[in-house]
């Protein structure tokens, strides 16, 4: 009773800090402050307790495609929450969203695809990935062919075995991860990894033997598929240099081995096409979908499978009798129906063309700032985009410890009602991408400001 008459007296803040523990955040920070609240949403803004707006740069987790009101995403779950609150897809059970859901992803695939498995967020479905592939080189007799290769910076997200494959220090450090049997080879990232005078082509050329010498060290017959981001997205933004998926695919053919496309963040119009595979030429055998998929009103992700990963594993379900994996809520009816609103929405409003003709608007505005003395790169394309922050251009370093610029920085321009991302140095842009040019001239000067004044501090 005490603690609920005090509990009364306490603001959402101190409450936050009392009872929340956060992802992604440093517990001690937040026993002190608590965490920034917000109250509502509206287009590309949302509106924190205290009613201060801010242009949501980052779309949330580069997620809310559609941005923060669209009503009819909201009409779709309370028709659905009417209709079938819920159902399963346990035991040869399901219901029409998933079908209707599944049928439409197949067909807007940018390469044959087989059939669906739903699951509730991007990391569970990369988990469910590497079961199904460990099930399938079973099935296939192959019961060496065990490992992943992702990329360092690689991001695909923090479960057991996603967060293995996932490629960031961070999400490895006292969590005893990654897992044996998961490797990682270099960033495709040519500012920062390429050697002096080593141009795009030469620098693909070399990820890729880089690539090969591992799979010949491994022995290729061990190597159950590699994975990764069209784009970068967590790991700052990092669009791969020209040729390095045509020449990435060659590798992986020449020895059999699977490709996953992690479309988590790129798919569904964030690059410019519908996915970040149609825009590198990527032709996956798996593709892992969320995110956008319902601009993040309901939790969903989704695994395409091709009928070369979907036969063997149909077989050994057959051979057991059952496929031992699933989840409570994948698939859930409400978030199917969300999901698939949001698909029609994309298409009757043509977002991606929207994309296409907005985002050199961003690009390009970010691309002015390079003059600015903290920045050390800006990267990107469609409606994603990264500016690197430093403080010796010609060393590419930062005489901070790493990490310190681009928090602060974030920490400026948030207070002049812009949320963007740093990832260390690294301050990503992801916006709603229903965004429009004098949203992103807000962006733009705000950037440019708090740049300045992160200047005056740091420099
Ligand atoms: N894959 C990529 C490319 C991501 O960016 C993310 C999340 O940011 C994930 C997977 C993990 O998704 P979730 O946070 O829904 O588990």
């Amino acid at each position: 009773m005490e603690q609920k008459l005090s509990d009364d007296l306490l603001s959402a803040e101190q409450r936050d800090a009392r009872y929340v523990m956060h992802p992604l955040t440093d517990a001690r920070a937040n026993l002190q402050s608590g965490s920034l609240l917000m109250e509502r949403g509206e287009g590309v803004y949302v509106f924190d307790n205290a009613g201060n707006r801010y242009i949501e740069a980052m779309a949330g987790l580069w997620s809310v495609g559609l941005g923060f009101s669209e009503q009819r995403l909201v009409d779709a779950a309370v028709r659905q929450l009417n209709r079938l609150p819920y159902y399963h897809a346990f035991s040869q059970k399901g219901h029409n969203p998933m079908v209707d859901l599944a049928e439409k992803l197949i067909g807007m695939a940018p390469v044959p695809m087989s059939k669906v498995f739903f699951t509730n967020s991007g990391s569970e479905a990369n988990d469910t990935v590497v079961k199904m592939l460990w099930y399938r080189s079973n099935a296939l007799g192959e019961t060496r062919r065990k490992k992943f290769i992702g990329r360092k910076k690689g991001y695909h997200g923090i479960t057991v075995a996603s967060g293995s494959l996932t490629g960031l220090p961070v999400n490895h450090r006292s969590f005893d991860l990654p897992l044996p049997g998961f490797l990682h080879v270099s960033t495709p990232h040519h500012w920062r990894e390429a050697q002096p005078n080593e141009n795009e082509e030469a620098f693909a050329t070399r990820l890729a033997t880089e690539l090969e010498d591992l799979i010949l060290k491994e022995g290729p017959e061990t190597i159950a598929a590699f994975i990764g981001e069209p784009v970068m997205g967590a790991g700052g933004v990092i669009a791969p240099p020209a040729t390095y998926w045509e020449k990435i695919q060659a590798i992986l053919s020449k020895y059999g081995i699977l490709l996953i496309a992690d479309e988590v963040i790129c798919g569904f119009g964030r690059t410019g096409n519908m996915f970040g595979c149609e825009t590198f030429g990527i032709k996956p055998d798996i593709m892992v979908l969320s995110k956008q998929l319902s601009s993040s009103y309901q939790p969903i992700s989704a695994i395409l499978l091709n009928e070369r990963v979907f036969e063997p594993i149909a077989d050994e379900t057959h051979t057991i009798g059952t496929f031992g994996h699933g989840f409570t809520g994948g698939g859930h009816p409400v978030a199917a129906a969300v999901a698939l609103e949001n698909l029609n929405i994309l298409e009757e409003r043509n977002i991606v063309g929207h994309v296409r003709d907005i985002s050199p608007a961003l690009q390009d505005g970010l691309r002015a700032l390079s003059d600015h003395p903290l920045v050390g790169e800006v990267r990107g394309l469609g409606l994603i985009a990264a500016v690197e922050l430093l403080t010796d251009k010609s060393a590419k370093s930062s005489r901070h410890p790493a990490g310190a610029l681009g928090k602060r920085a974030a920490a400026i321009l948030q207070n002049k009602g812009v949320i963007s991302r740093a990832a260390g140095d690294t301050l990503a842009f992801c916006p709603p991408m229903i965004i429009e040019k004098d949203q992103i001239d807000a962006i733009l000067s705000a950037l440019r400001s708090a740049l300045d004044e992160t200047a005056k501090e740091m420099l």
